[in-house]
């Protein structure tokens, strides 16, 4: 019987890009709008692809019509750059990742899913390299909404059109590196597993009260016992 629904965040999470992925979003933006605006330093951790895009162009004095009018050329522009450019090589995997999707993914009790800020293109892309997207069947994306907050709701629906099962808020676990992670999963009541495999410290992450903190998830029977019984 299905138990929890465990949803992943992809980068500093699941795997890491080469820089690749930034140059990609800034030669995309460049082609599209000619500026690549601050997208060399600001920084993405945790955020939807669609605000790092409104983001680094308004800190180049563009408004939001001008923005939006382009913007889907710039995010299929950014997609497909990504798939021509990208490597299996600029993707590293995180210690512990095959093992543990693999044990998850064989119990009868969980459902796996994404919940990222990547658009779909490009966040199935990245996955696809380290053979990644069988783990899982759905997932909410920066297509989806604005707001990484109004992803985990997207989510439960698309579990239950997957699953028949409506998930409740404590039976959804939300898994990222960055306090917006945590953050989403709160905005449902959800459980949320923080990781310090990304770019925040795990005094950084603890700060922002997860319900539970883990340096990496090189032990998959410490992190599963905690994912069923968080
Ligand atoms: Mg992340």
């Amino acid at each position: 019987m299905l138990k929890k629904l465990v949803l992943f965040d992809i980068d500093g999470t699941l795997l890491l890009v080469s820089n690749s992925n930034r140059q990609t979003l800034i030669d995309a933006l460049t082609a599209v709008y000619g500026t690549e605006g601050n997208a060399r330093s600001h920084n993405f951790a945790g955020k939807m692809d669609s605000v790092i895009i409104y983001e680094v162009l308004k800190h180049a004095g563009l408004n939001d019509d001008h923005i939006a009018e382009k913007f889907n050329t710039v995010k299929h522009t950014y997609i497909g750059l990504l798939k021509k450019k990208l490597r299996p090589e600029d993707v590293m995997l995180m210690k512990g990742i095959p093992e543990l999707l693999q044990t998850l993914s064989e119990r009868k009790d969980v459902v796996l899913g994404l919940l990222t800020g990547n658009f779909e293109g490009s966040g199935r892309h990245k996955l696809e390299l380290p053979v990644l997207n069988h783990f899982f069947p759905f997932g909410a994306f920066a297509d989806d909404a604005y707001h990484r907050n109004d992803l985990p709701a997207i989510a439960v629906q698309r579990a239950h059109n997957l699953t028949g099962k409506r998930f409740k808020a404590e039976e959804v676990v939300i898994i990222g590196d960055t306090e917006h992670d945590i953050n989403c999963a709160r905005t449902i009541q959800a459980k949320c597993i923080a990781v310090a495999t990304g770019t925040y410290s795990s005094e950084q992450l603890n700060s922002h009260r997860p319900h539970a903190l883990f340096d990496n998830f090189s032990d998959t029977e410490k992190v599963i016992s905690c994912i069923v019984n968080v």
